[in-house]
């Protein structure tokens, strides 16, 4: 239990209206796109930077773990408060503070929606490129925690590209800005950086700057099919060659393709055998878009694409991208459990990743439908088991384990996307070596000695003990 009086301090602080602690609220704030919820003993909304400060040094005296929650759509546990304790969600932190046109930069607030903030600077002729497909709903200070990418990170990058400059509030409490609103900036230690990926483990994110370009004015969007997986990967690579950088490579493999095709009730998506499929779109100005465009066709054609699709009209542009959004809702109905990881190898091993699911899917009996980022060689690999099966789901365990050492043997890493949470918390030794898993540690104490912010994350232990926790099941 927290002690007696630090509910009143907290109060005290944010204001008792934004402070719950009923079991809906509690229920509601204690899960993110995981689903494995553990409950806070109770959720404080506070209103201001210094109302951050405050509740995190309230905290930190009291030794109570602290969780901060942006949008809620993480997939590796990030903001679940696994040992209970206070839930920090940021949501009234949800105003842009300035589109600077002249110096191309946006100020905001870290819970302005991702998809939001990018429709507002374009209103003004502006890009804000990262684009996580839970853009929706993911917010830009889980997007800056996570370093969140997406299908534009091959010719864009990813979140860390973008981030200027952070004002953010230590466990501790105090208050810290990073960075500046100047593209150059070399002055100490790249603390900026430090904080993008670092899973709100190490500081709260409080405002943002973040680097804007100028909106390509025209695009063009190519749908090619395959029949085998190695034939669009190879498609890739003739890409690579010809020295074009599509905006995005989405790839799809046959068994997802099958799911998508089941769920839209056997519709026909793409030729009979088809066992991949690329979605690639080009952007730029107008000329230099219908030029790479036919580079892309031809580099398709090249690797033996069955069929190629040019939209003409934003309605067909559409329509070759459905297969890739029903994605999600079509693996839902394949089974009761998924185990989605989002491993990454470099590009040119790909057909290696590759020729390892398949291994897995005979060794262990396992229905693995796979999709990704081809050109960053990141592929979201879903295992599939039916969650009441024990077998069934040893076998997963069992398999995911072999993708994570498979991945690292193949000079790539277990997530490119989705963090560490605490679900991947176990695996961090196949990746990283002790000495960094030391420094690491180091550097968590530097900024957070009593080990509060977010504790269970990213390290397979916490650091220090803490009171108030409710332990594991947050109850
Ligand atoms: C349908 C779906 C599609 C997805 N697609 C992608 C994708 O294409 N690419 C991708 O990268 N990810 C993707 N994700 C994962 C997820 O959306 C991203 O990790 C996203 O960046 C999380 O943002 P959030 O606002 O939801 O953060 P949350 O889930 O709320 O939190 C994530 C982490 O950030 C920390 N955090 C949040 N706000 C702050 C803050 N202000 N200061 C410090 N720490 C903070 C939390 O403590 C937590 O550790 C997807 C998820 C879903 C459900």
């Amino acid at each position: 239990m927290l002690p007696a009086t630090f509910v009143t301090d907290i109060e005290q602080i944010v204001g008792a209206a934004f402070v719950k602690r009923d079991e809906a609220a509690r229920t509601a704030y204690g899960q993110d796109g995981l689903k494995q919820p553990h409950l806070p003993e109770i959720v404080a909304l506070p209103g201001s930077t210094s109302e951050v400060a405050a509740t995190a040094e309230t905290c930190h005296a009291q030794r109570v773990p602290l969780y901060v929650r942006g949008g809620g759509t993480g997939y590796s546990g990030g903001a679940v408060p696994l040992l209970g304790g206070v839930l920090m969600s940021m949501e009234r932190f949800n105003r842009i503070l300035e589109i600077d046109e002249q110096n191309l930069l946006v100020v905001t607030e870290p819970n302005v929606i991702t998809g939001r903030l990018q429709a507002e600077v374009e209103k003004v002729g502006l890009f804000y490129p990262p684009d996580p497909a839970s853009l929706d709903e993911s917010v830009i200070g889980g997007n800056i925690a996570e370093c969140a990418g997406g299908p534009r990170a091959f010719k864009y990058g990813t979140t860390k590209r973008y981030v200027l400059g952070l004002e953010a509030v230590l466990p501790t409490g105090e208050i810290i800005r990073t960075g500046s609103k100047a593209v150059k900036n070399v002055v100490g230690y790249d603390l900026t950086q430090l904080l993008v990926g670092s899973e709100g483990t190490l500081a709260i994110i409080t405002q943002a700057v973040l680097r804007l370009i100028p909106k390509p004015p025209s695009h063009a969007t190519i749908r090619a099919t395959f029949d085998s997986i190695d034939a669009a990967v190879e498609a890739v690579n003739e890409l690579i060659r010809a020295r074009v950088v599509p905006a995005t490579i989405e790839l799809v493999d046959g068994e997802c393709l099958a799911a998508v095709t089941r769920y839209l009730g056997g519709a026909a998506l793409a030729p009979a055998g088809t066992s991949g499929l690329l979605i690639l779109e080009v952007d730029g100005m107008a000329h230099a878009v219908e030029e790479e465009a036919h580079l892309v066709e031809a580099a398709c054609h090249a690797a033996g694409a069955t069929e190629l699709l040019r939209a003409a009209t934003e309605e067909e542009r559409q329509e070759l991208w459905r297969v890739r959004r029903e994605l999600s809702p079509a693996l839902k109905t394949i089974a009761s459990m998924k185990i989605n990881q989002d491993v990454v190898v470099p590009r040119g091993r790909v057909p290696d990743l590759f020729q390892l699911i398949g291994q897995l899917r005979r060794e262990f009996n396992l229905t693995i439908p796979c999709f990704g980022h081809a050109g960053d060689g990141n592929i979201h690999v879903n295992i599939m088991v039916d969650g009441s099966d024990v077998d069934a789901v040893d076998r997963a365990h069992r398999a995911q384990r072999r993708l994570f050492e498979g991945v690292v043997a193949l000079e790539g890493s277990i997530s490119g996307e989705h963090g560490i949470g605490f679900t991947k918390a176990p695996f961090l030794s196949i990746e990283l070596s002790p000495e960094v898993i030391a420094l690491s540690r180091r550097i968590k104490h530097a900024f957070d000695p009593h080990g509060i912010l977010n504790p269970g994350k990213i390290f397979p232990s916490t650091p220090d003990a803490v009171v108030g926790a409710t332990g594991p099941s947050g109850r």
